[in-house]
């Protein structure tokens, strides 16, 4: 007698049926068992309920189908998805013992319809219960199914819609327009968090109750790197199928800028100033902290003053430093900023040097691409490798989770890299050219009274290396021309080096090219040169 089988998934809500198999993967994996163990499906039959007590419809029409002679095999998963409890485990049994059932197979589960295997079969179903406890075949099918999915199974957040139709995640278009340009905004360092709250509530982003959403939410929102496509679930990072809203790039920034800014909880009284964070002290090391005084004269005067100071907290060094005012700090922060600005004929020559060496270098960049491409395949061979040892068991939890969580960003980073590259055609001109922009625009916010646009500006031309010794602030390290990539090797210092390089000359002199009377190194041409080939590496 040929032998048709019924293939049965479950699903069920059971607490410790919440690692196993969606019925979809379970329905995958079974038909692709049938097709190769060349098995004739005669029904595929899925129930949505627990088996843990006696009394599934679908399972009960099953069994008296097998007694009208339907079919006389079952294919299933695993023996759990048959029966959590005896009764129904034991009708299985007894179908196999008087003939109706000829066969049950599972890809899980190996039995023959012997005595040892109906015994076996036994067992199994006495073990179902706790099957699901242990890191088991399951558990590892359903976490590559969930990792080969990408999909986020959960509500999407603001800028995203649950298409419940088909599943998945879907970019709301206008909402998400509105939370990229939130995210440039903020970026800017110009908005505090309350005006990208102000932001979303005008163009129609508000809370569950219809009213503006808080500065904790904003900032939330600014925070989630689920608008890079990686969502977090089950403590778990994963790359999301979804179409990301923000560049890695501008996510980044906006983290810095909630870094500079501090946490949003602080009161009021004790907001932080805005130059706090930003300067060492040149005696102790100690971050230089701002605070805020009202002073009462006698006659009834009353003077505000903001000062700032070293927070003195080292143990093994007394700090002598005094403090000062915020207006002097102002303007030395500002002239500092000043002293790197760029000079207008820089400017122009700078531009001059771009656009030619952009003409020379367009094809040249596809080694560059090749690269990175490299890298991010050892990142997916890292991935799986991990991947593999934490299924092994043989990596814990916590460290598979945090490694894969790093080892996603830096994938998404590199990701980026090449379809910047390739989308612009390595297109280093635009980016230069607005720093070059940005550049010449110090000289006016030094001029500027937004103290907080100036912190931003110094925190990304000086990083950490501002020093405050006696009431003076300066650069962490001398006056050394050549001390490019003292600090951080970015365009500004690249700037500033070459500011420093050229300080010998007058600065009118510095684009007329004196070929061959001076040394390179001295040569003021040399500067702006120098400033082009290191800023251009690092826009590229
Ligand atoms: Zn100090």
């Amino acid at each position: 007698m040929e032998q048709k089988f019924f293939l049965y998934a479950r699903k069920s809500t059971d607490v410790e049926d919440k690692q196993v198999l969606s019925i979809e993967a379970q329905l995958t994996e079974l038909r692709a068992f049938a097709k190769q163990e060349g098995l004739h499906i005669a029904e595929e039959l899925i129930e949505k309920q627990s088996a843990k007590i006696p009394g599934r419809p679908v399972f009960n029409k099953m069994i008296s189908r097998i007694e009208h002679g339907d079919a006389n095999g079952i294919l299933a998963w695993h023996p759990d998805r048959l029966a959590r409890n005896s009764v129904d485990g034991g009708r299985i049994i007894y179908l196999l013992d008087c003939g109706h059932l000829a066969m049950s197979k599972f890809p899980t589960f190996w039995c023959e319809n012997t005595s040892q295997g109906k015994f076996m079969l036994n067992i199994a179903f006495g073990q179902s219960k706790y099957y699901v406890d242990s890191l088991s075949e399951n558990t590892k099918r359903g976490l590559r199914q969930k990792v080969r999915n990408g999909d986020y199974p959960s509500q999407a957040p603001v800028g995203y819609i649950n298409d419940s139709r088909t599943k998945s995640v879907v970019v709301d278009k206008k909402k998400s327009r509105v939370i990229r340009l939130a995210f440039e905004k903020y970026a800017k360092g110009e908005s505090r968090l309350e005006d990208i709250s102000n932001f979303l509530a005008k163009n129609g982003i508000v809370s569950r109750g219809g009213k503006i959403i808080s500065k904790n939410r904003a900032s939330f929102i600014l925070s989630n790197p689920f608008y890079i496509g990686l969502f977090k679930y089950g403590g778990e990072r994963h790359e999301g199928k979804y179409e990301p809203i923000v560049s890695k790039k501008l996510f980044d920034k906006a983290q810095e800028i909630l870094k500079l800014r501090g946490v949003p909880d602080r009161k009021s009284k004790n907001e932080p100033q805005p130059f706090c964070g930003l300067i060492s002290c040149a005696s102790c090391g100690m971050m230089i902290t701002g605070e805020y005084k009202v002073k009462k004269q006698k006659n009834g005067n009353v003077h505000n003053y903001t000062y700032y100071h070293c927070t003195k907290k080292s143990k093994t060094i007394k700090c002598p430093e005094p403090c000062i005012r915020e207006e002097e700090l102002n303007r030395q922060l500002s002239s500092l900023i000043k002293s790197v600005s760029l000079p207008q004929d820089w400017a122009e020559e700078l531009n001059r040097l771009a656009l030619q060496d952009h003409k020379k270098s367009a094809q040249s960049n596809s080694a560059f691409v090749e690269e990175v491409k490299k890298e991010i395949k050892s990142i997916e061979v890292k991935l799986q490798r991990l991947l593999d040892g934490y299924l092994d068991q043989v990596i814990e939890q916590e460290i598979y989770r945090a490694e894969k969580s790093k080892l996603l960003f830096k994938k998404k980073s590199l990701e980026e890299k090449i379809s910047s590259l390739l989308q612009k055609q390595n297109d280093w001109l635009e980016p230069m050219q607005e720093w070059i922009k940005d550049a010449q625009n110090l000289n006016g916010i030094a001029r500027d009274n937004n103290l907080f646009a100036k912190k931003v500006v110094a925190k990304e031309i000086f990083g950490s290396n501002l020093l405050l010794g006696e009431k003076t602030v300066s650069t962490a390290e001398g006056g050394a021309p050549n001390s490019f990539g003292k600090m951080g090797g970015n365009q500004w210092d690249a700037l500033r080096a070459s500011h420093l390089l050229a300080l010998k000359k007058p600065l009118r002199s510095v684009l007329v090219r004196s070929a061959g009377i001076e040394p390179a190194s001295q040569d003021p041409q040399s500067c702006v040169l120098s400033i082009e080939r290191r800023a251009r590496n690092i826009f590229l």
